[in-house]
């Protein structure tokens, strides 16, 4: 794994706890390969509000405060992993096997670290929909995405389609 994928993936993640998202592939990928199991509700929902600030201001290139209360809560250990065999080593940001929450919060708040600093691989966007507002990872190539999903950007074109007919009377 390339390392830009690694800190991709790892923001991918952040971005769906916050979202609140049922767990997708990535996710149990990530937590089967790493040896993490699903934290609990409760201390999950404690850990949420530092983890949405941190996205939050990564998403619009700072304010730095929120990212470096996460880095402070915890703190990245760095390592490097070669689990996936020969020839894959890559930088792992907590241990393997850690509890959930410290390792989601160490693991994310590394990548969101180089997402807030304008790390070019990387850009979180937050939904133009109305009454969205939802997080997403950009990857498109001129980093030109608006909207979360399809459904709140087809909701929007129809939106604006008929305020314009309304407008034209
Ligand atoms: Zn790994
Ligand atoms: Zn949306």
């Amino acid at each position: 794994m390339r390392y830009v994928d690694y800190i991709g993936n790892l923001t991918r993640l952040a971005v769906e706890m916050v979202n609140g998202d049922v767990p997708s592939e990535l996710r149990q990928e990530m937590f089967r390969q790493h040896r993490i199991a699903e934290p609990g509700t409760e201390r999950l929902d404690a850990f949420l509000p530092a983890l949405r600030a941190a996205v939050e201001a990564a998403s619009q290139g700072g304010p730095v405060d929120p990212v470096n209360a996460l880095l402070e809560r915890h703190p990245p250990l760095i390592r490097v992993d070669d689990h996936d065999g020969e020839g894959s080593a890559h930088l792992h940001f907590a241990p393997n096997g850690e509890d959930a929450v410290n390792w989601l919060g160490r693991s994310c708040a590394a990548a969101l670290a180089h997402v807030v600093c304008g790390d070019p691989a990387v850009t979180i966007g937050r939904c133009h929909a109305v009454d969205c507002g939802r997080f997403y990872v950009d990857d498109s190539r001129n980093r030109t995405r608006r909207f979360c999903s399809n459904a709140c950007a087809s909701r929007t074109t129809v939106a604006a389609y008929r305020a314009r007919r309304k407008a034209a009377g």
